[in-house]
């Protein structure tokens, strides 16, 4: 049996009533156009350009993840990344990040602080290493080893903020635009190869040491390259609880589409948090991209959006959504 075959006849469950399918027949590939970006968030339309530029200029697909985010990392005013994020209860910036490529090799870094470009230890974490995360003062050492500035990340306005926050000390992160804006990439290049990079410094006010979904491969971020990709943004707790991104990629591997798999994890994160206190602020959101260059976002609340770029596109597109 072909492997194209296995793949339509093990499609499972509800979703196997669906006519969108993964379905690798030579017109549905002339039909999706690559290479093909999709990110997370307003601030995906800089990354994407840059990663763009990169992938045009032969850089190939990892270069391009990597110096796409790298755009909303040194970017102060993103307040969810890299430079300027905000901090967390003890005002200190600590940033989370993960990079993957085609092969599914993977590099991670977490509670990193001090060093403004997380993606780029990661990726030398997965190139320099025999590991795939390196955290806190380790991934610091091994930052500065690799030629990395030490710098401070808290702006003055991240720290104004945070001054602020400490008046009340109310946990309850706002959801969207306003406070959950981490970058994921989702790259799929000419020869329909699939790369990614998520980076952030995660829930603002978190718990001194806290780690979100966003350096964790299969919670933040995943690709398998006979698939498609996933990669999240939200509260990363209820990523983590449900293996996010993983879970995404092998409902695509079953026959989903991006979106109706985005929407299947949705659903049960949703399905698992309505009785928790947390459920009043929850707001995650995936975006997902396939062998075929389909792709979609999804998130519980309404909010989310992702910007596109191919040749035909740049673009934000507003994410679907299961809760107005
Ligand atoms: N997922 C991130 C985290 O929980 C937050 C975000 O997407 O803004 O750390």
């Amino acid at each position: 049996m072909s492997r194209r075959k296995f793949i339509t006849n093990t499609f499972l469950g509800s979703i196997a009533t669906s006519s969108i399918g993964f379905n690798l027949n030579d017109s549905n590939l002339k039909k999706f156009s690559v290479p093909r970006i999709i990110s997370t968030w307003n601030h995906g339309l800089g990354a994407n350009k840059v990663a763009w530029t990169n992938l045009k200029d032969g850089k190939g697909g990892l270069t391009a993840v990597e110096q796409g985010v790298r755009v909303s990392e040194d970017d102060p005013n993103e307040r969810s990344v890299g430079l300027g994020g905000l901090p967390d209860r003890k005002g200190n910036v600590t940033l989370d990040a993960c990079i993957m490529d085609k092969n599914n090799d993977c590099g991670a870094v977490s509670f990193l602080q001090n060093i403004k470009n997380p993606i780029s230890v990661a990726r030398l974490v997965m190139e320099k290493t025999p590991h795939v995360m390196l955290t806190g003062k380790g991934a610091y050492d091994f930052a500065i080893e690799q030629g990395f500035k030490s710098e401070n990340l808290l702006t003055e306005k991240s720290k104004e903020d945070w001054l602020k926050w400490l008046e009340k000390s109310n946990y309850k992160p706002t959801i969207n635009i306003e406070n959950h804006d981490t970058i994921s990439m989702l790259l799929i290049d000419s020869n329909r190869d699939i790369f990614g990079a998520c980076t952030t410094s995660g829930a603002a006010w978190k718990i001194h040491g806290r780690v979100g979904d966003s350096p964790i491969i299969g919670a933040g971020l995943f690709l398998d390259n006979d698939v498609g990709a996933a990669a999240a943004t939200g509260l990363g707790e209820a990523v983590i609880r449900t293996a996010g991104s993983a879970m995404v990629v092998e409902i695509m591997r079953q026959g989903a589409s991006p979106l109706e798999a985005c929407k299947e994890v949705v659903n049960r994160i949703s399905k698992i948090h309505r009785n928790r206190p947390e459920w009043e602020y929850l707001q995650v959101g995936f975006i997902a991209l396939n062998k075929n260059g389909e792709h979609a976002g999804y998130s519980l609340k309404k909010g989310f959006n992702y910007a596109l770029k191919d040749d035909e596109n740049e673009k934000m597109i507003d994410a679907n959504f299961k809760i107005k």
